[in-house]
Order: structure tokens, then C-alpha cells, then sequence
């Protein structure tokens, strides 16, 4: 699986805001000291915001006119969200994984949120032909992704995450499957839980991993889910057994020592079958 990279991702950042450019540049260190192939996306048109965000929207992220206590306005965010969702179509046409940000998944037809400005797995899928299998496994639920798709006929939308932010997810509707996680979690309930999540869900053409590392132990925001680096390769190879043509999106994770490791873990094990790649 190649890596879907720019280092411009890291140009814009914040004292202190953990959604930090060294997240990112540490994961494409180890990455690319592991061999990966790296790619350079492009930035993405105007017309693919369009097709899953307001006019009002994409206007205000270009004028800096939104108010989000964990969206600053950055100079230049415009340009760097849609490169981010540019990665993510990359990534849907090569099947890799878009290692950019900011990350998405919050980010709702109007509003940005929770670090995300366009929701760039939701651009790249409503780019794409076929029935498509979005699972998240961030640590937070994808309110922004629900939003988007909810009541679709030709995408499902499969989360596992945590209570707490952003306060969605507490139930399933038709074509949105959700499980909150309530208690502290071993993994071999997320196993269980996740095995039950994908029974039955063989028949899609193509899936789309809103992959987040926010479940890590270690990592700063991802109270209640604390997996291990290693399990990461496990939950890669129940998707991989799915053995549907897949891509990746970065989405959380905070704690910049784990993430390369993280990822390389997940994507060993979504290439453990060899049809998901
Ligand atoms: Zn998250």
C-alpha cells in the first residue's frame, strides 16, 4: 500500500493544538525508513467539496469566517483541506493511504468541527463508483460522515468508538452502524464487536477506512480505548479479510511517537490478503 503525502500538510500549526504537524511528519519518518513508496496528491476542485458540502460552507472555510473553538482559522486552511481531501481521492485511486491533514471526519455538510474543516474521506468516496463500506475506527465518532451520508442508498457507514466527543453516535439509523464503547475496553471485545460490525459486509466494491490511532493507549485524547500498537495488525487483517478494494484516510491520533508504527501495524495487516490492496 503507498503512502498518499505531502510535506506542505505540515505548514500551518498552533502552540500547543494537538491535532501538531509532528504527528504527521514523525509517521512519514518511520514510514518511509520502512520502505513505503510515498505520493504526492494534488489539491482538490472546488466541484468535489460540492458534491458533499454546502456553497455556505466551502465559502466560509475560503474567507476564514467560521467560529470553532478546535478549528483555527489558519492562513491558508482552505488550501491545505483541500489538499488534505485531495489525498484522500489520491488514495481512492491508487487503494493507499492519504496520510494528511487536517483530518475530517467531523466536518458536516455546513460546519467545520473537532480539527476538521472538509470532510475528506466523504469528497474521495462521493468521487467513486460502487457501493461503498466506510468504516471508522478513530477513537471518536464521525458525526461528519453520518451527516453526510445518512439515508444513502449506495454507502454504509460502520463506526466503533468511544462516549464523550462529539456527543453522536449513540445509536444505529438504517445505513449508519454505530457501537459506543462504555466502559474501558479489552481488545478482545473490540474483536468481538468489530467481527460482529462487518459480518454480512462482503458484497461492497469498495472500502474506505476512516483510519484514526486515537485508540492507542498511549495517546493523549483516547480515554476508554487503549489498544495496543500490535493490535492495530489485527484490526488491518479483519478488514482485509473482507477482501473488497480498500483505501485509507488519516483521521485522529495524537500521540506522534505511535502513529508510524501504528499505521505500518494496520496496513501489515490489511495486506495479509493480498485483494484488499
Ligand atoms: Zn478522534
Amino acid at each position: 500500500m503507498k503512502i498518499v503525502y505531502t510535506q506542505e500538510c505540515l505548514n500551518f500549526y498552533k502552540k500547543g493544538h494537538p491535532e501538531s504537524p509532528q504527528r504527521v511528519r514523525k509517521a512519514a519518518e518511520f514510514l518511509r525508513n520502512k520502505g513505503y513508496d510515498f505520493v504526492v496528491p494534488d489539491m482538490c476542485r472546488e466541484e468535489d467539496l460540492l458534491r458533499v458540502h454546502d456553497k455556505s460552507l466551502v465559502k466560509r472555510v475560503k474567507r476564514g469566517s467560521f467560529s470553532s473553538v478546535d478549528c483555527p482559522d489558519y492562513e491558508n486552511i482552505y488550501y491545505y483541506a483541500r489538499l488534505s481531501a485531495g489525498g484522500a481521492i489520491k488514495a481512492a485511486d491508487i487503494n493507499g493511504f492519504s496520510l494528511m491533514r487536517p483530518p475530517g471526519h467531523h466536518a458536516t455538510t455546513d460546519n467545520v468541527g473537532g480539527f476538521c474543516y472538509f470532510n475528506s474521506i466523504s469528497v474521495a468516496v462521493s468521487s467513486v463508483v460502487g457501493r461503498v463500506l466506510i468504516v471508522d475506527i478513530d477513537r471518536h465518532h464521525g458525526n461528519g460522515t453520518e451527516d453526510i451520508f445518512r439515508g444513502s442508498d449506495h454507502v454504509e457507514y460502520i463506526s466503533l468508538h468511544g462516549p464523550g466527543y462529539p456527543g453522536t453516535g449513540t445509536e444505529s439509523y438504517d445505513n449508519c452502524h454505530n457501537h459506543v464503547f462504555r466502559n474501558r475496553t479489552s481488545e478482545e471485545e473490540y474483536l468481538e464487536v468489530l467481527d460482529t460490525m462487518l459480518k454480512g459486509k462482503e458484497d461492497f466494491d469498495i472500502l474506505a477506512v476512516s483510519a484514526g490511532f486515537d485508540t492507542h493507549e498511549e495517546d493523549p485524547l483516547g480515554s476508554q480505548i487503549d489498544l495496543s500498537t500490535e493490535f492495530y495488525r489485527t484490526v488491518g487483517k479483519r478488514l482485509g479479510e473482507l477482501e473488497i478494494p480498500t483505501f485509507c484516510v488519516l483521521e485522529g491520533g495524537y500521540s506522534p511517537g505511535n502513529m508510524g508504527k501504528s499505521i505500518h501495524q494496520f496496513i501489515k495487516g490489511l495486506g495479509s490478503s493480498p485483494k484488499a490492496l
